[in-house]
């Protein structure tokens, strides 16, 4: 088993000016693409302009999922930090990531404490969970497998612990896990565990990395109380 520990600090980011950057960029991508999806339909341009319009919506398909990646559910509102109940937050997320679940035939298990008590930001936390979430699921290509999440309290800490049956990360790999753009995925953005750790960082917390080439990974997230 390869372990390593991670210096949560990877990059600072003023998360106020980006969650409202991100989530006003959303409207004028959906505009143009339903714009550019109209006029391929246009029986006037030909094989040449059609190309260029699906290269022009593959990339603002590709625009859409940085952004969903780096706060999809941030909404354009200061830094909120405030004492609450982090299972709210798991439930939460993992009632949004059944479907994608499912749809990779990933079996979710889940289980956590009913009380676990921290101050942090609710739009922070969901979106470092739904990042995690999607790797796990992301990992397990066709045949799907398993992800366990476990949250509980321990020895004042909280310990969010996610562990899928993907395929693994080498000792050089892990090194890389969320440095900014770093992805091994054809349409990944490389900043979906940035946030993660960011977030982390924020809050006082370590991330641990455990992972096998071929049997999966745990990711275990210390937070203090
Ligand atoms: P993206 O998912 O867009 O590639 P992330 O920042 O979310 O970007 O993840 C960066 C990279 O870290 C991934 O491309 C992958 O190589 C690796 N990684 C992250 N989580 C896992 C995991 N659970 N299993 C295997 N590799 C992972
Ligand atoms: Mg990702």
């Amino acid at each position: 088993v390869r372990e390593m520990y991670l210096d949560s600090e990877r990059l600072n980011i003023s998360s106020e000016l980006s969650a409202s950057i991100s989530h006003e960029l959303r409207n004028p991508l959906t505009v143009t693409s339903g714009f550019l999806q109209l006029l391929s339909k246009s029986p006037s341009i030909n094989e040449e302009e059609k190309e260029y319009i699906d290269y022009s919506l593959q990339e603002l398909n590709r625009a859409e999922k940085i952004i969903s990646d780096f706060l999809s559910l941030a909404k354009p509102q200061a830094e909120n930090m405030v004492y609450s109940n982090l299972k709210e937050e798991v439930e939460y997320v993992n009632n949004i990531m059944g479907p994608y679940a499912n749809f990779h035939k990933v079996k979710l298990k889940y289980h956590f404490n009913n009380s676990l008590f921290l101050k942090y930001d609710k739009n922070q936390i969901q979106q470092s969970l739904v990042n995690l979430y999607k790797n796990g699921i992301e990992s397990m290509k066709e045949n799907g497998g398993t992800l366990t999440v476990i949250v509980k309290e321990q020895k004042k800490k909280i310990v969010i612990q996610i562990k899928d049956t993907g395929v693994g990360m080498t000792k050089e790999e892990i090194t890389q896990v969320g440095k900014p753009y770093y992805s091994t995925k054809t349409e990944g953005t490389g900043l979906g565990m940035m946030v993660v750790y960011n977030t982390i960082n924020k809050l006082g917390g370590k991330i641990k990395v455990e992972s096998e080439k071929e049997k999966g990974t745990t990711f275990t997230i210390t937070i203090p109380v």
